[in-house]
């Protein structure tokens, strides 16, 4: 998998359109091979189809924990590049997406506001956000176990979850990228295939 780096668009529908602009413009001079290095040498091969569920406005700041929250489920195109230096298929994954999650990275994101920034009470979160308490321990701790590497990229010696989730969002399309330079895997990856420590 390799991250394109799409802007931060209010809305998932612009953030989509720009994915899918940048595809289509088959454009990959500025990717980097993530088996071997090589920088621009790809060849555009495949798609696939994912499933998603994302809030179509996307802000930080803004939101309001009602019960209008209104998540969408949707179908995306996922394009699939070829290295034609070592020949290894690549997803190019858009960073609105953390890898193996069906929900947006805005709506884990504000799933874990909720509760560390926001102290929202529990019940009202997950009635709010239409999810189940387990699926939001998962996130929460796949957060736990991300904070270490998460403050090196961030270069900060305050290591509390709220503190480093704050940043995170600060300036969350900077983070991703930031991340995944530093430690060449895409952040938020599932618990199991977490390989820092
Ligand atoms: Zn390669």
């Amino acid at each position: 998998m390799i991250p394109v780096r799409i802007n931060n668009c209010n809305t998932f529908k612009l953030k989509c359109q720009e994915y899918q602009n940048f595809v289509a413009s088959n454009d990959f001079s500025n990717l980097v091979c993530p088996i071997c290095d090589t920088k621009g040498d790809f060849t555009r091969n495949t798609s696939y189809v994912r499933n998603l569920i994302y809030i179509e406005d996307e802000s930080f700041d803004d939101i309001e924990y009602n019960s209008n929250l209104n998540s969408i489920d949707t179908k995306l195109k996922i394009t699939v590049i070829r290295c034609n230096s070592c020949g290894k298929y690549h997803a190019l994954l858009p960073t609105f997406i953390l890898p193996y999650h069906i929900y947006s990275a805005y709506f884990i994101m504000i799933s874990l506001q909720a509760k560390l920034i926001k102290n929202l009470n529990m019940n009202k979160l997950l009635e709010s956000l239409g999810i189940s308490h387990k699926l939001f321990y998962y996130w929460n701790r796949i957060f736990l176990n991300y904070i270490p590497s998460s403050s090196t990229v961030l270069d900060t010696a305050d290591n509390s979850p709220p503190n480093i989730l704050k940043l995170i969002i600060f300036n969350f399309e900077n983070f991703l990228s930031n991340f995944y330079e530093q430690f060449k895997i895409i952040f938020f990856l599932n618990y199991d295939n977490h390989k820092f420590y």
